[in-house]
C-alpha cells in the first residue's frame, strides 16, 4: 500500500528523511535506540518505526496491544530516507542537482525540520567548515556552485554571486553578517500583485570564491553565539536563512539567468506547550509554533495548487515567498533522532513531513 503511495510522490516539493546516529555518550537501553527503526526497501524510501515493549506513551495514536507486549508499528514513505550511517557526501549527492538548478535560474529552498538535537545544523552547516568530511550542505553547495561557475566561463557565462545570512527570532529579522552586534532594524516590504520582497538594511556580500563564503559562515556563527549569551538556547529557537543570489550573463549568446538558493535551518519543532511558559518564553513559543505550522500550510497550499497561499502569515514565508511555489523548487529534510526518549517527537516530525509531501 505504502509502496504504491510513494510511487506517486511528485511535484516540486521533495521530502528527505535523515536519521542521525547515536552519539558517543548515548547508549542503547533505556536511553537508547528506538527498538526498531527499519529501512526495509532497497530504494531507501521507507522508514519503519517499531515501538516494542511497554509503551510509556499513552497517546491515542499508539495502538496498544495490551499489557507489556504493547507494540506499535508505523511506516512512512518519503522521496528518500537516509539511515544513521549515511555520510554528508552521500546526502549531498542527492541534492546536488537541485543546487545546480539555481545556476539555471530556479529559486530553490532547502529546509531542515526537526526537534532540537536531531541533526538539522549538522545537515545544513556541518560541524565546522575546516572539518571537510563533516561539512554540511551549505559549504558543499557553495563549493559546487563555484566549481560550476568556473567551468561555465568557457561557455561564455559569467556569474555574480551575492550572499546574505539572517536569523528570524520571535518574528524579528536579525542580520548575521553585520559588523556590530546583531542588527535588528531589518524591514521587509512587498508590493501587491508581485512576489518580489525587498529587505532593507540587510548585509549583502558579493562573493567570488568559496573561502569567502566559509568566512561568512564563521562570522554568522560568531554573531549567533553573541545572541546566544543573551538568550539561552537561542539558536534552537530561531530560524536561520542562508541565501545566495546567482546572476548570470552569457557574453556569447546574450542569455541571462537569475536564481536564488536558500538554505534554512529551522527552529526546533519539539512540541512547545503554551501553558506553563511565561513572558519571553511564551512569546518565543507562540512565534515558533506559528511560523512552523504556517510553513507547513504554505507548502501544502502550494502542493494543492490553492489560489491563496498564506505567505504573509509569518516572516519566514513572507521572506521566502519568491522562492516558494511558482517557478521554484523546494526540499525539506526531516531530521530525526534514533533515541527512544525522542519517539513521540520523531512521530510528530514524520507526520508533519508526510503532510507536506
Ligand atoms: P539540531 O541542529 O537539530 O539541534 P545538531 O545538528 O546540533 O541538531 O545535532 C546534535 C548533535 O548530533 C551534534 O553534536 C551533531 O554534531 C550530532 N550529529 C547530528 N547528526 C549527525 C550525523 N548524521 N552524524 C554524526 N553526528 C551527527
Ligand atoms: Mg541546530
Amino acid at each position: 500500500k505504502l509502496h504504491n503511495q510513494i510511487q506517486e510522490l511528485k511535484g516540486n516539493i521533495r521530502v528527505f528523511c535523515r536519521v542521525r546516529p547515536l552519539l558517543g555518550d548515548e547508549t542503547l537501553g533505556n536511553d537508547g535506540m528506538i527498538s526498531h527503526m527499519n529501512f526495509p526497501d532497497q530504494e531507501q524510501r521507507i522508514i519503519e518505526l517499531d515501538k516494542t515493549g511497554d509503551a510509556t506513551l499513552n497517546e491515542s495514536c499508539l495502538t496498544k496491544k495490551g499489557g507489556n507486549n504493547a507494540q506499535s508499528k508505523y511506516e512512512f514513505g518519503f522521496d528518500k530516507v537516509f539511515s544513521d550511517h549515511t555520510s554528508q557526501q552521500q546526502v549531498f549527492e542527492e541534492i546536488s542537482q537541485l543546487v545546480q538548478s539555481a545556476l539555471d535560474g530556479y529559486n530553490v529552498c532547502i529546509f531542515a525540520y526537526g526537534q532540537t538535537g536531531s541533526g538539522k545544523t549538522y545537515t545544513m552547516e556541518g560541524t565546522s567548515v575546516n572539518d571537510v568530511d563533516n561539512r554540511g550542505m551549505i559549504p558543499r553547495a557553495v563549493l559546487q556552485i563555484f566549481d560550476s561557475t568556473r567551468e561555465l566561463e568557457s561557455k561564455g557565462w559569467k556569474y555574480a554571486l551575492d550572499a546574505s545570512f539572517l536569523e528570524i527570532y520571535n518574528e524579528t529579522i536579525h542580520d548575521l553578517l553585520g559588523d556590530e552586534d546583531l542588527k535588528h532594524d531589518i524591514k521587509m516590504s512587498g508590493q501587491k500583485n508581485s512576489n518580489e520582497v525587498f529587505v532593507t538594511n540587510l548585509t549583502i556580500v558579493p562573493v567570488t570564491k568559496e573561502e569567502m563564503v566559509y568566512q561568512l559562515l564563521q562570522k554568522a556563527s560568531k554573531n549567533r553565539s553573541v545572541g546566544e549569551t543573551k538568550c539561552n538556547e537561542r539558536s534552537s529557537r530561531s530560524h536561520s536563512v542562508f541565501t545566495l543570489k546567482l546572476t548570470g550573463e552569457n557574453s556569447i549568446t546574450g542569455e541571462t539567468s537569475q536564481g536564488t538558493l536558500n538554505l534554512v535551518d529551522l527552529a526546533g519543532s519539539e512540541r512547545l506547550k503554551e501553558s506553563g511558559s511565561e513572558g519571553q518564553r511564551m512569546k518565543e513559543t507562540l512565534a515558533i509554533n506559528k511560523s512552523l505550522s504556517n510553513l507547513g500550510n504554505v507548502i501544502m497550499a502550494i502542493g494543492n495548487k490553492d489560489n491563496h497561499i498564506p505567505y504573509r502569515n509569518s516572516k519566514l514565508t513572507y521572506l521566502l515567498q519568491n522562492s516558494l511555489g511558482g517557478n521554484s523548487k523546494t526540499l525539506m529534510f526531516v531530521n530525526v533522532s534514533p533515541k527512544e526518549e525522542c519517539f513521540q517527537e520523531t512521530l510528530n516530525s514524520l507526520r508533519f513531513a508526510t503532510k507536506v509531501n
